[in-house]
């Protein structure tokens, strides 16, 4: 009895110590850890080895998560679920190269362009995901937030917060540039975003305008040119074409449902 009880004081005080080196790993496994080594009668060297390894993926997967929940999309998609098959836009050998996001290193700058539901914002979250696992700062926004965070960052704690994250991001999503036309005021302003983010940040936009539709939804010829300029300088732009995926692979829950309204 006693010597069980000078285990679980040993154990306490291990965990003690972990916590106060901030080796969360070793404490919250030590049991397990401990067992598995005496299972398997591992060496001193394998068993540190294996408690360092341990804490270094922790802390790995918490920045990743970290990363992931402060990046701000708006739901999960993974490339893994990109069909490649159903995109015609690009191929495997482009889609290699966009997944392994050495473009962002460069500080090139992807435009996707065309109707909904054609995989824009997949393709996009998911290279997001991906670059927030391979240890980017990423941040995503609908065009209608950011502009609405850059119109109020001056008077707004919450705005500020967010323009801040974006400008220190080594990739930022743009979802839906071009859905609602925006005032010439707001133009500008995102103008002067692309100019100061063009040298330190990546930038995706999805957008259903075609370049010459700029000019339309930002109302000013000029200023839809200045913004093209500086966004296409460094930049891969993919056009998606064909059917909405949604249209196309639509699940519906009533089954014979069409029979049923049959005028006879
Ligand atoms: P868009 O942004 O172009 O309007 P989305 O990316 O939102 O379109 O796609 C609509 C839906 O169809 C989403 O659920 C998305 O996951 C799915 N989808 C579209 N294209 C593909 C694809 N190539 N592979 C797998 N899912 C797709
Ligand atoms: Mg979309």
């Amino acid at each position: 009895m006693k010597g069980v009880s000078s285990m679980d004081d040993k154990m306490k005080d291990i965990k003690g110590k972990a916590t106060a080196l901030s080796l969360y790993n070793t404490r919250d496994r030590l049991e397990d850890m401990i067992h598995q080594a005496e299972q398997n009668d591992i060496s001193y060297t394998s068993f540190i080895t294996n408690v360092l390894d341990g804490e270094i993926r922790y802390r790995n997967d918490k920045a990743q998560a970290k990363r992931i929940k402060e990046a701000g999309f708006p739901y999960p998609k993974y490339l893994k679920d990109f069909d490649l098959g159903f995109c015609k836009s690009i191929n495997a050998k482009q889609f290699k190269q966009l997944s392994d996001l050495t473009w962002v290193d460069g500080i090139y700058n992807l435009i996707l362009s065309g109707p909904p539901g054609t995989g824009k914002t997949h393709l996009a979250v998911g290279l997001g995901y991906q670059a927030c696992e391979n240890g980017y700062r990423v941040s995503y926004s609908s065009m209608q937030s950011l502009v609405q965070w850059l119109r109020t960052e001056e008077i707004d704690r919450r705005s500020r917060a967010k323009m801040n994250r974006i400008r220190r991001s080594n990739l930022l999503i743009i979802d839906e540039v071009g859905y609602l036309p925006i005032s010439t005021a707001e133009g500008n302003l995102f103008f002067q975003l692309v100019s100061e983010l063009q040298e330190q940040t990546s930038m995706i936009i999805t957008t259903n305008k075609g370049f010459d539709e700029w000019t339309e939804f930002l109302n000013d010829a000029a200023l839809a040119t200045a913004i093209l300029d500086r966004l296409s300088y460094r930049c891969d732009r993919i056009k998606f074409t064909g059917k909405s995926y949604r249209l196309e692979k639509r699940q519906s829950f009533l089954k014979g449902g069409e029979k049923t309204c049959e005028v006879q």
